[in-house]
């Protein structure tokens, strides 16, 4: 056993289908009485519903939630907050909904229940993005980390196939770079192997029939296993890669992910051979092509050009991304780099 150093993060979960209906309790045990419910728009009708179970537990909705926590949205969140009395949030869906829940706590402290309804993990992190003026900034705290997550597949059942898919894969990226994380330990890795496996399985089930509640509990099970470890362990090529293609060109968060997993991994699967040896095992020993192959059994997006990037940018994104040095298994230079987006752009299947 190599020596290692092991910091659990604190948070309540509560896993079961129908566990929605104990949102209400949950606030309570939070020392809430007055809980402003967020979402996005597309998710508003789900917002009220879980009001109207609420009664006066609710103190109202707040719907605007938006991809990356535009600042302006977050204050106009926190003047509803303030408005209604609110003194705790509940944070209904993804990624985007749960960092209006972040962002407000961030700046009062409020205690927060998330819902979590893709699988991007974003629930278990200390970590907030937000964009102000279009540059996106992170910021780590304990007081970020929201304090109980409830996780009901039955509310996953209508995430559309696709997005699933995507969500899936950006949440088996946050596994595969926990493996050979400068700050791995057995306890994350264990979890990050065991996140692969659950959400291996999952996915073409879900793929078959997505109103599978067993699949979709399972593929909730592993994206809150590679939730923890995102939240836990230091990300390296794959997420500052996808930080910079993101912000550089707009990309939609998950697809941007899913895309370039298989890339990122068949990068650093020889500098990382042990570390990324069990996760290989699940996709036929060759973790980049194996991934690639997975991803495209199930519908997965393949390619950075159809996410309307031009081959030229690629250059661009390549110069971007060695310039702010991180630790990273195999040394990241430009022309490796470079070889790595244009497959990416091109959807080929990594060497
Ligand atoms: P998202 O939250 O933007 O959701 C995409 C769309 O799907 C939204 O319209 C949403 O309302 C809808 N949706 C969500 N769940 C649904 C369901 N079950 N059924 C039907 N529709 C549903 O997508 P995401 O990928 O979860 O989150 C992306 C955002 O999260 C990005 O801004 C990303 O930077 C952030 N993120 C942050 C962390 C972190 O630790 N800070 C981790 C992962 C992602």
């Amino acid at each position: 056993m190599e020596p290692f150093v092991y910091t659990a993060s604190p948070g309540r979960v509560i896993f079961a289908p129908g566990a929605i209906a104990r949102a209400g309790e949950e606030i309570e045990r939070l020392g809430g009485s007055h809980a402003l419910i967020l979402s996005t728009p597309f998710q508003k009708a789900d917002a009220e519903a879980l009001t109207n179970r609420l009664g006066g537990l609710s103190a109202g909705v707040f719907t605007e939630a938006a991809m990356h926590t535009p600042v302006e949205v977050t204050a106009r969140a926190m003047a509803a907050y303030d408005a209604a009395g609110a003194d705790c949030v509940v944070a209904l869906g993804g990624g985007s909904t749960i960092g209006l829940g972040k962002a407000i706590a961030w700046r009062n402290d409020a205690p927060q229940l998330v819902i979590a309804t893709t699988y991007a993990g974003s629930e278990v992190t200390d970590i907030l993005g937000q964009t102000e003026n279009g540059v996106k900034s992170t910021v780590r705290d304990p007081k970020i980390r929201p304090e109980t997550v409830i996780y009901d597949a039955e509310l996953t059942t209508g995430l559309p196939v696709p997005m699933s898919v995507s969500s899936a894969l950006n949440a088996m990226a946050h596994a595969v770079e926990a493996l050979y994380a400068t700050d791995a330990n057995p306890i994350t890795s264990m979890m990050a192997v065991a996140g692969l496996r659950a959400l291996r399985d999952a996915l073409p089930q879900i793929v078959e029939a997505p109103k599978d509640i067993e699949a979709r509990s399972d593929a909730l099970y592993g994206s809150w296993l590679c939730g923890v470890v995102l939240g836990s362990c230091a990300m390296a090529l794959h997420h500052k890669l996808c930080h910079t293609l993101g912000g550089t060109f707009d990309l939609p968060h998950a697809e941007t992910h899913a895309i370039l997993l298989p890339h990122t991994a068949a990068y650093n699967a020889e500098a990382a051979a042990g570390q990324l040896a069990p996760a290989a095992a699940l996709f036929g020993g060759d973790l980049g092509g194996g991934l690639w192959d997975f991803a495209k059994s199930v519908g997965a997006p393949m390619a950075l050009m159809d996410l309307g990037v031009s081959e030229t940018d690629m250059a661009h994104a390549a110069d971007l991304a060695v310039k702010n040095p991180y630790a990273n298994p195999r040394e990241i230079t430009r022309d490796g780099i470079l070889e790595l987006l244009n497959r990416a752009h091109a959807g080929a299947r990594p060497t």
